[in-house]
């Protein structure tokens, strides 16, 4: 099920309690320090509707020329993340541009136990290798070392603290995050399952309609591994409007 601007209006409204929840949560989740390499930060983390609302929320209360450069950093990840390493859109020279409000995905990096991250790895290496064959399908080879990258483990995020960080700490806290997402139904589902937890394809969708940000996204695609040409997606981009401006 889609999701229109006037249901985010409505939900940016009405989950003002889930926010301030989704905040405390994150509580739960040691504070860490680490050697900002920004490693973590090579790839926009899956998310909750909530997690996307709150983010809605810090790109509204940006000035509106910061505001589009970073929808427009979103929209054009979505558009060639399949087809080349693009850094998280919110990434600003090794600074994180919504850090305070950053999300379960990056707070939780390089906590979990480093058997588990690679469960987790794995899978989402699955997921790539499924889509790679979806594409191939369509006659279009997506580059290799795309469809292999994953995030390193990386062992110099230490917590602040002396407290142990385990798969239940984290587990507990991704458990609430999503309950408390759950509570926006049933328009969390549909975050999932219409736009796969993928807050660039989410705008994507806002700025051109869900069924037309996938035709560009296959031409877009098409033009990159077959001719290399990008001009029609720089127009795109070059011109987009600020698509979040009528939620502000
Ligand atoms: S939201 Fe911030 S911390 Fe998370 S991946 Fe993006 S830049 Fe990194």
């Amino acid at each position: 099920m889609k999701i229109s601007f006037r249901t985010i209006q409505d939900l940016l409204g009405r989950s003002k309690k889930q926010r301030a929840e989704l905040i405390e949560s994150y509580v739960l989740i040691p504070s860490s320090h680490c050697r900002r390499r920004a490693l973590c930060c090579s790839l926009l983390p899956e998310i909750t509707l909530l997690e996307a609302l709150a983010a809605i929320r810090c790109l509204l209360d940006l000035n509106p020329d910061m505001r589009l450069q970073l929808t427009k950093g979103l929209v054009q990840y979505f558009f060639l993340n399949s087809v080349c390493i693009n850094s998280c859109p919110f990434l600003n020279q090794r600074n994180c541009l919504i850090y305070e409000n950053r999300f379960f995905g990056c707070r939780a990096y390089g906590l979990w136990p480093k058997n588990h991250y690679d469960e987790l790895a794995e899978r989402s290496h699955c997921v790539n290798r499924h889509n790679q064959r979806l594409w191939q399908r369509f006659g279009i080879s997506l580059p290799q070392e795309v469809v292999d990258f994953q995030i390193p483990y990386c062992p110099y995020v230490k917590p602040d603290s002396d407290t142990s960080v385990n798969n239940e700490t984290l587990t507990r806290a991704a458990d609430k995050i999503e309950k408390l997402s759950g509570q926006l139904a049933p328009w969390h589902d549909s975050f999932r399952q219409t736009y796969f937890s993928d807050l660039s394809f989410f705008t994507a969708s806002l700025a051109f309609g869900l069924n037309e940000a996938v035709r560009m996204k296959f031409a877009f695609v098409k033009d990159y591994v077959i001719t290399e040409n990008q001009a029609g997606l720089s127009e795109v981009i070059n011109n987009l409007p600020d698509v979040f401006a009528g939620l502000a």
